[in-house]
């Protein structure tokens, strides 16, 4: 390391290297508190040459490094060992080109999203990605785990944004695509094949990514369900009726309210009565698309005729939409006050995602009763946060102890379904035993193969991704 360490010190300016331990903290510790770093040297380069000077660096050195964005990952991908290196991006955060007459924004990986989102908001663009780390998590991690979010119904996820990219291989070489072509049928795509890697094939030093018209006008509405069999004929209804500006059609479930409500501040819920189930919708469009609310009122009341949903409201103004989405947010945050949580991120065909809960639902409550499921997210994509909060009186680390268990119960039910055991965070360290036991052979012998040729030292995120 002392070698690496004076290679690193001729190659970055004096905030670019991090060794002190109470600086380093921030990089060391992991959002959900499941994983801890022993990498003793954070990197934190400026440029794309400060990058590919450091990768020859820890090749010729053979320590290997753990590309880090916001760290906001919920599977330990960006967690290194006591011997490999912590690669920062977080100082690659300029914007290189803004192209309004392309609708295109050529940003580095280290820019927060929030912040991406703010520069196109600030021509009159908008950047759909969304989601509940906006910010603090950076677009490079975005990409290197092809998050997904609140608008993937309508926009797609993370790796349908991207035009072009800029990363620096196991090589050290630099794979320049930064062209911003809409189309290019040159051979492989190389840059999808780096999106949702998870840092084990390229560092991610820039992206060029769509813009989209400013979405002017939003009409969004918190709508109970008759039962959770209803979520997917209001789905139909509104996607068939809203002529293409349906953009988030999240699952709430009471329970998920109850803890909402009673745990975070701003969180109320408006409609009269409880219910077991509700879905929070919002239509989205610019210029000729206002009287969405019109829209959105007509197919509520058809809904309610037809007796697929019982009540709704209709946000009448930006600060109540923003109330009302609170709600969304306040399901994630409220549950860590009802003691331990198994979590799972897993996707079905969208058709299924009743069926998917009801199965689920049974099967845990059969292994342990008393358990307390909170399935909530994003079902207009098939994909639900298969949540389980503990039974009220257990021990929480009791209950944690059953992690594995539950996995196993939940995900023998995803793939009976064909379905995925991890939809949107990826794979990291979390779930490289479920890649052995659910991942079909063949895919996994092409992706270590693809490992194997373009990273043959594993110099690159090594233990991350692949069993
Ligand atoms: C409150 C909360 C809500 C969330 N909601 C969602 C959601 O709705 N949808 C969703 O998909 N995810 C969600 N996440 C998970 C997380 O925010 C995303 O996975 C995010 O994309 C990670 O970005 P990051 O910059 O924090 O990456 P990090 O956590 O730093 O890294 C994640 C992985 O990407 C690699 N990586 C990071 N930067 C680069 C780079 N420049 N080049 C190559 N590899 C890199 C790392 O090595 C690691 O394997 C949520 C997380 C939290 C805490």
């Amino acid at each position: 390391m002392e070698i690496l360490l004076n290679r690193l010190r001729a190659i970055l300016d004096d905030k670019g290297l991090v060794t002190a331990s109470s600086e380093a903290e921030p990089y060391l510790t992991e959002s959900r508190g499941r994983y801890r770093s022993e990498a003793s040297v954070i990197a934190r380069p400026v440029d794309t040459d400060q990058v590919a000077a450091i990768v020859h660096a820890c090749s010729d050195e053979k320590v290997s490094l753990v590309p880090q964005g916001g760290n906001t990952g919920l599977c330990g991908g960006a967690v290194a060992g006591a011997r490999q290196l912590i690669l920062s991006l977080e100082r690659l955060d300029r914007v290189r080109d803004l192209d309004l007459a392309n609708n295109t924004i050529t940003v580095e990986s280290g820019c927060i999203l929030a912040n991406l989102q703010q520069q196109a908001l600030s021509a009159n663009r908008y950047f759909p990605l969304s989601l509940g780390a906006e910010g603090s998590c950076q677009i490079g991690g975005n990409l290197a785990t092809n998050a997904g979010g609140v608008n993937v119904l309508r926009y797609g996820n993370a790796r349908e944004q991207v035009l072009g990219i800029e990363a620096v291989m196991p090589s050290g070489e630099v794979l320049s695509d930064l062209n911003g072509l809409r189309k290019n049928n040159t051979g492989y795509d190389l840059k999808q094949l780096l999106i949702g890697s998870e840092g084990t094939l390229g560092i991610i030093t820039a992206a060029v990514l769509k813009l989209y018209p400013y979405p002017d006008h939003n009409a969004t509405a918190l709508v109970a369900l008759r039962d959770l069999d209803a979520s997917i004929e209001l789905l139909q209804t509104v996607s068939h009726g809203s002529n293409g500006s349906l953009s988030s059609f999240e699952l709430l479930p009471g329970l998920g309210m109850q803890f909402a409500c009673q745990h975070i501040p701003d969180c109320n819920n408006p409609l009269d009565d409880s219910h077991d189930w509700y879905v929070l919708l919002s239509l989205q469009g610019s210029g000729a698309a206002l009287g969405l609310d019109a829209m959105l009122q007509t197919l509520l009341a058809l809904a309610l005729e037809k007796g697929v949903i019982v009540d709704a409201i209709v946000a009448s103004n930006e600060t109540q939409a923003e109330r009302l989405w609170r709600l969304r947010g306040g399901i994630v945050e409220a549950q860590r006050f009802e003691g331990g949580s198994i979590k799972h991120d897993i996707s079905v065909k969208v058709s299924l995602v009743p069926e998917f809960i009801h199965r689920a639902v049974d099967a845990v409550k059969d292994r342990l009763p008393g358990i307390r499921p909170c399935p909530f997210g994003h079902v207009g994509d098939g994909n639900i946060h298969f949540n389980l909060s503990q039974p009220l009186e257990m021990d929480t680390q009791e209950y944690l102890s059953l992690w594995a268990e539950m996995n196993q119960i939940v995900f023998d039910i995803v793939a009976d379904l064909g379905g995925s055991f991890s939809a949107e965070h990826g794979i990291g360290m979390l779930k490289l035993e479920e890649m052995q036991r659910y991942k079909d052979p063949v895919s996994v012998n092409l992706m270590q193969s693809l490992k194997k040729a373009i990273d043959p030292d594993s110099l690159f995120n090594p233990g991350k991704v692949l069993p």
